[in-house]
């Protein structure tokens, strides 16, 4: 079977390798879509902080089983599923309390240790979850983003009712938006300066498409909510413009969620988060629930997955999907490498 191998930034190979062995808590999955995010580009571009090369990329997936170990019972052949992309310890303080998407000794695949990116993978049984019958396999390889997003969205607690503000509308905001509908806010606003990503959130049915280049945000929050403006903001871009934005505009003893990856160290206004008593909390991947109440989600029918595909590339194009990415920055959501045997 073929697997993908980054040697150094920018320099994909594809290598001939045995289809892996299976141990007996293991499935053998036959991969059949990969999503490509923000972090993969990261290690295109040798700027992943921690990451090492040579490593095989991939961490958003749909499958196939083609084999159960002896001791797996709770899967069979032909069933679809996903992977959760985490390896931890299970030995720290995280891990023994249920929080082991904060592993002391986190390493995800794709990053730290081996990815999918290949024909066939073998993976332990707890990392697998089955999708339902009618999901489509490029729904299935975006429940890992979802569950970013389904994650991101509890740090607030029960939203239902609230008003709510996710400022940046690429993938995880527009996630984080949805969700945040799907789970019962009262309204939501997105923000961004791309009026694609907008319009994107605006098919999704996101109640407020704000593009902050033509309209001064205060007012924005104003007109949409009132003089209470919201109840949560969620960072999902991640620099000193949003998470300033956030800081500004946040209704005094509100909270502020930061769902994105900083890049570099912040300079915001702490001065003013601390006169406002501002809850300023942040969140990190996802744990198993998060992908059920993410698949929840989409087969009720409450978040839509597929608007967010911009383009499909073939695995062995998989450069070419990152060059697509390069010259299309603001105009793509999701691009997806479809991974066939030929
Ligand atoms: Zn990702
Ligand atoms: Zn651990």
């Amino acid at each position: 079977m073929l697997q993908q191998i980054m040697t150094a930034p920018g320099k994909i190979e594809f290598r001939e390798i045995p289809v892996p062995e299976i141990n007996s808590n293991q499935v053998l999955i036959k991969i059949k879509e990969i999503g490509i995010c923000g972090s993969d580009i990261h290690v295109y571009h040798g700027k992943h902080p921690f990451t090492s090369y040579p490593v095989t990329q991939g961490h958003e997936a749909s499958g196939e089983i083609v084999k159960v170990g002896s001791e797996v019972t709770n899967f069979k052949e032909g069933q679809k599923v996903t992977i959760q992309p985490q390896v931890v310890c299970e030995k720290c303080y995280p891990c023994r309390h249920g929080k082991y998407n904060l592993c002391e000794e986190l390493k995800v695949m794709g990053f730290q240790t081996t990815g999918v990116a290949s024909h066939y993978f073998a993976v332990d049984v707890e990392k697998v979850t089955a999708l339902p019958e009618g999901m489509t396999l490029e729904e299935g390889a975006m429940i890992e983003p979802l569950a970013v997003a389904v994650h991101g969205v509890k740090q607030a607690g029960d939203v239902h009712g609230l008003n709510i503000i996710v400022l940046g509308a690429g993938p995880i905001g527009n996630l984080v938006a949805q969700t945040a509908k799907g789970m019962g806010a009262a309204a939501v606003m997105i923000t961004d300066v791309s009026d694609l990503r907008l319009q994107k959130a605006r098919e999704c049915g996101i109640d407020y498409c704000i593009n902050t280049n033509e309209k001064d945000l205060g007012e924005a929050i104003i007109e949409a909510f009132g003089p209470d403006k919201a109840d949560i903001i969620y960072d999902c871009a991640g620099n000193n413009i949003t998470m300033g934005q956030a800081i500004k505009y946040a209704r005094k003893g509100s909270t502020i969620i930061l769902v994105a990856v900083f890049a570099g160290m912040a300079t915001i206004d702490l001065a003013v988060a601390n006169d406002h008593e501002l809850d300023i909390k942040s969140t990190m991947m996802y744990r198993n629930e998060d992908y059920i109440d993410g698949i929840k989600l989409v087969n009720e029918k409450k978040v839509q997955l597929l608007p967010l595909l911009s383009k499909k590339f073939p695995f062995k194009e998989y450069l070419q999907a990152y060059q697509y990415i390069d010259n299309n920055r603001e105009a793509t959501m999701k691009v997806m490498i479809e991974v066939q045997e030929d």
